[in-house]
């Protein structure tokens, strides 16, 4: 198996394990999502979530989820990657050549 040419999100560390379950003891398996009311979710959780995407995999930027939050901040992500791509099925107006005005 190799690594090259995956996903770079998907790409983990070899003691991925041993992090995750460092996380999941810290939080004491609890769902550490705080919803826009301030509140905690506070759910039993055994998924491990990276608060900001990418490739830091310190404990600070991890959190454990409960299924439920961690499949809708997946959800949020990717529709946030959707909104960022460039839209280039949109009808475009026919662009006016700047000297023809
Ligand atoms: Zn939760």
């Amino acid at each position: 198996m190799t690594w090259e040419g995956s996903d770079r999100r998907a790409r983990l560390p070899h003691d991925w394990a041993l992090r995750r379950v460092r996380v999941l003891r810290r939080d004491g398996y609890r769902c550490r999502q705080v919803f826009t009311t301030g509140e905690r979710c506070g759910a039993p959780g055994s998924e491990v979530d990276h608060i900001e995407r990418g490739d830091n995999h310190d404990p600070t930027n991890l959190q454990t989820l409960c299924a439920h939050c961690h499949a809708r901040k997946t959800a949020g992500e990717a529709a946030e990657a959707r909104r960022a791509r460039p839209r280039a099925q949109r009808t475009r107006e026919p662009e006016r050549h700047p000297g023809s005005l």
